[in-house]
C-alpha cells in the first residue's frame, strides 16, 4: 500500500518536472494547480477576507492559505525554481565548419560534462510587441533542437587519464543545423514559435533543457532519474504540502518559490530580495492589520528552507563526513553548518524532527566535511530577510547540478508527508 502511494506521488512529480523546463514554466504550472484547487490570484488593492491566494512574478511565486485563524504563528516553506543550465545569448547566431550553432552562457554551477551529447530542447519566456504593450509568451520547442557534441577520444587521447577539460567560452556552443549561419536565424525561429513577426520579438530568456523525460530505474524502480531535481523536487513538495493544508484545514501556511538561487539569490525574485517580505506585508494590510501586527506575526513563524541534499556516493564515500552519511531513501535530511551556510539551529532541527515524527517518516542529518567548502541555499538569506527561525532540509540525491540527477523514488513520498506535516504545524 505504502509503496503504491509512493510511486503515484513520484509519477506526479515526474510529470511536473517534465512540464517545467524553466522557472517560468514551473511557477506557471504551480499557479495552475493552485487555481484548480480554488486559490485566487492576490490583488493587494482589494481588501478582503482571509483565504487561499497566490502571487506570481517572473520565475517566483508566493502562495498562502490563511485558514480560520490567520493571526496564528505561520508555517512557511521555501524552495527555488531554477537549475543550472545553458542559456541563449542575445546575439546567438554562429557558424563554423559547416555547422550552424547558437552561443550560450552557462547559468549557475553546472556540471558542464553532463550537457554533452544530449538531445537538447529550448524553452523559456519571450517578450513580444503587442500594440503599445509587451506581452510575455512561454515557449518550448516541440522536440530536440540542439546538441553539444563531445570531442572524439581519438582527438582527445588524454581524457581518461587527465580528465575532461571544458572551456565554457570555447567548447559549449551547441550545433543546431548545417549550412551557412545568418544573423537573425534564431530570432526567426523564435518568431515562428511565438507566431509574431521577427520585428516583434523584443527580448527573451531562453535556456537549453534535456528532452529525455524523467524515468524510474532499476529492477524495482527504486531510483528516479530526472533533470532539475535540484530544486523542482522541493518545489513540487511545497506545492503538494500547501494543497494538503488547504484540504486538511488549519494554517496559516505560506510557500515561497524563489528564482536565481543557483547564481546567489540577489534578484527581484531571489531569496536575497525584499519581494517576499513586501508581498506578505501587503497580504496583512489587505486583512486590515497594522504594520506592527504583521511584523510580530512573521517573527512568530518558522520556516523550512527546502533544497536538495547530498546522498553518500557509493563510489566516493571518502568525500563525505564519515559520521554523517546520508542514505537515498532514508527520508528528509536536516542540513547543519555551524558557519551559517545553512540556517539550521538545534531548535529548528528539533521542530522539523517532530514534524517528521508526526508524518511517520524517517529523518537524517547532514554535516559537510571539514576539509571541503560547504554549499549554501536560500535558508540563511530567507532567515535574515524575514527575521524568521529557519531550518534547512532537503531530499538526498546524487549528481547534484548534473543535467540529469538521481534520487530514491520513495523519498518523494517521504518529502510530501514531512512537508505537509510541517505546514500543518507538526512539531510546534
Ligand atoms: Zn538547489
Amino acid at each position: 500500500m505504502m509503496v503504491a502511494v509512493g510511486t503515484d506521488v513520484a509519477h506526479d512529480m515526474m510529470g511536473f518536472i517534465d512540464a517545467s523546463p524553466t522557472p517560468y514554466h514551473a511557477v506557471h504550472n504551480v499557479a495552475a494547480r493552485l487555481s484548480d484547487a480554488g486559490f485566487e490570484e492576490f490583488d493587494p488593492r482589494r481588501g478582503g477576507q482571509p483565504g487561499a491566494r497566490f502571487v506570481v512574478r517572473d520565475g517566483g511565486l508566493v502562495a498562502w492559505f490563511d485558514g480560520d485563524s490567520p493571526a496564528k504563528a505561520p508555517r512557511l516553506l521555501g524552495a527555488h525554481t531554477d537549475s543550472p543550465n545553458l542559456r541563449i545569448r542575445p546575439r546567438p547566431d554562429l557558424g563554423v565548419a559547416g555547422f550552424r550553432q547558437l552561443a550560450v552562457e552557462v547559468y549557475g554551477g553546472a556540471l558542464l560534462n553532463s550537457w554533452l551529447d544530449r538531445d537538447l530542447g529550448l524553452a523559456g519566456r519571450v517578450a513580444v510587441r503587442d500594440g503599445a504593450e509587451i506581452r510575455q509568451v512561454l515557449v518550448r520547442s516541440g522536440g530536440p533542437m540542439l546538441r553539444v557534441p563531445q570531442l572524439a577520444i581519438h582527438l582527445d587521447r588524454g581524457i581518461n587519464d587527465k580528465g575532461l577539460q571544458l572551456d565554457p567560452q570555447q567548447h559549449l556552443s551547441p550545433v543546431w543545423g548545417l549550412g551557412a549561419a545568418h544573423d537573425g536565424d534564431f530570432v526567426e525561429w523564435v518568431a515562428a514559435l511565438t507566431e509574431v513577426a521577427t520585428t516583434d520579438v523584443l527580448g527573451w530568456d531562453i535556456a537549453c533543457f534535456d528532452t529525455e523525460p524523467p524515468a524510474l530505474i532499476g529492477p524495482d524502480g527504486d531510483l528516479l532519474a530526472s533533470a532539475r531535481l535540484d530544486n523542482l523536487c522541493s518545489t513540487f513538495g511545497a506545492l503538494e504540502a500547501l494543497l494538503a493544508l488547504r484540504w486538511a484545514g488549519g494554517g496559516p501556511g505560506v510557500i515561497v518559490l524563489h528564482d536565481h538561487e543557483e547564481v546567489g539569490s540577489t534578484s527581484t525574485t531571489g531569496a536575497d530580495s525584499a519581494w517576499v517580505a513586501s508581498v506578505l506585508e501587503q497580504r496583512s494590510a489587505a486583512l486590515g492589520w497594522e504594520r506592527v501586527e504583521h511584523l510580530r506575526w512573521i517573527e512568530s513563524g518558522a520556516m523550512v528552507s527546502a533544497d536538495m541534499a547530498h546522498a553518500t556516493h557509493p563510489n566516493h564515500t571518502g568525500r563525505h563526513e564519515p559520521n554523517h552519511w546520508v542514505l537515498a531513501g532514508g527520508g528528509p535530511v536536516i542540513k547543519h553548518n555551524e558557519n551559517q551556510r545553512y540556517a539550521t539551529d538545534g531548535t529548528g532541527a528539533a521542530r522539523f524532527r517532530l514534524a517528521c515524527e508526526d508524518a511517520g517518516v524517517p529523518v537524517q542529518d547532514y554535516s559537510h566535511r571539514g576539509d571541503l567548502p560547504c554549499g549554501s541555499t536560500i535558508g540563511p538569506l530567507s532567515s535574515a530577510r524575514l527575521a524568521l527561525d529557519t531550518v534547512d532540509v532537503g531530499m538526498a540525491q546524487l549528481s547534484m547540478h548534473s543535467a540529469r540527477e538521481l534520487m530514491a523514488t520513495d523519498d518523494v513520498g517521504h518529502m510530501v508527508a514531512a512537508f505537509s506535516a510541517w505546514l500543518q504545524g507538526g512539531g510546534r
